[in-house]
């Protein structure tokens, strides 16, 4: 029950004002975000890189409300290149970007955002690495999927995220399994109504079973975006029945969650990215990891009594 109420938080303004002036908010925001500044990012990089994982950085800053706003994020994407240009890290490390954070609500947003992403794609192919476009509520899915095929003809290494809580995603699935195509599948962290998703914790997990088979049997490169070790188990199989070697697909988790199992993949041999946020702007990142899990928000409410 608290879930919808907290992701609706998540987009209040009020809500991110309270929040953002607690000071032991911090605290628990630091379990999830890598630090407000780029060379806080880097270090959370260095130290996952030394353990054998690889990353994916994300310019907090969604949601935005005026032009110069994207300029400012896409801005930060590039000063993040460079420096992970500097660092000589190749594919290691790669960036994940959340259209939104580029103007893609604004008026005129579509070609705002393409035009923003476009640019991430090509500092990103300078240093060799490459973007993953993130998924965001529903109503971006058809603008997000027309953007990647744009990027897709110059920059054919951008990877998509498919949201398996969508009803649509199985159809998705089916048409991005293809040869050479980078396809993150998730669970799906927004709010969004029986119209257009499945409800049922059950029901999505299932449809993440029918879409991972679908990724995994097909040809393309699976990155199985969970943290669910029935879904990691299950993955493990596919890859065997489709003859899939670790880093013909990969396993994916968020900075700060479930640790001991990254590590574990790694020493089993397996490919695996941690989803690295970083940047001032935490608010809806860090309630949505709070309303997927109600421990974490026991968490975040006992740190104001022991402190
Ligand atoms: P769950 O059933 O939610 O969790 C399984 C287990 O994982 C839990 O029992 C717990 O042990 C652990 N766990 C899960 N979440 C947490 C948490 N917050 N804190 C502590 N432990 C936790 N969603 C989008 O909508 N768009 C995106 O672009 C997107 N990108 C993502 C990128 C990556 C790399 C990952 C891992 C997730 C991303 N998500 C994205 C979020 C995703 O949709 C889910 O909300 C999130 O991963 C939780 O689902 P789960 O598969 O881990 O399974």
């Amino acid at each position: 029950m608290l879930s919808p109420v907290l992701l609706a938080a998540s987009r209040s303004d009020r809500t991110r004002r309270l929040i953002s002036r607690v000071p032991v908010t911090r605290l628990v925001v630091d379990r999830f975000v890598a630090g407000d500044t780029l060379p806080e990012a880097l270090e959370a990089v260095d130290a996952l890189i030394a353990d054998g994982i690889e990353v994916t950085l994300d310019h907090l800053g969604e949601d935005i409300t005026d032009a110069a706003h994207a300029r400012r994020n896409r801005d930060a994407y590039l000063a993040l290149l460079e420096a992970l240009g500097r660092k000589g890290l190749d594919g290691r490390a790669e960036v994940s970007v959340k259209l939104s954070a580029f103007g893609q609500s604004l008026p005129g947003g579509h070609d705002l955002a393409l035009a923003g992403a476009r640019r991430v794609c090509e500092a990103a192919a300078e240093i060799g690495t490459t973007v993953t476009l993130d998924m965001e509520d529903h109503t971006t899915v058809d603008s997000t999927l027309a953007i990647l095929a744009e990027l897709r003809r110059d920059f054919p290494q951008t990877g998509a995220v498919l949201q398996a809580y969508l009803l649509r995603t199985e159809d998705d699935a089916r048409a991005l399994a293809v040869e050479g195509s980078r396809v993150r599948l998730v669970k799906g962290a927004y709010k969004e109504p029986a119209s257009v998703a499945y409800q049922e914790k059950r029901d999505v997990d299932l449809a993440y079973a029918r879409c991972l088979r679908t990724l995994m049997a097909g040809g393309g490169y699976p990155m199985i975006g969970s943290h669910d070790p029935r879904l990691i188990e299950l993955a493990v199989r596919l890859a065997g029945t489709y003859g899939r070697s670790p880093g013909t697909y990969e396993f994916q988790m968020l900075y700060g969650i479930r640790d001991a199992e990254q590590r574990r993949l790694v020493t089993e041999g397996q490919r695996v990215r941690a989803y690295v946020p970083y940047g001032a702007d935490w608010y809806g990142y860090f309630m949505r990891r709070l309303a997927e899990r109600p421990a974490n928000l026991a968490f975040f409410l006992r740190s104001f009594t022991t402190r």
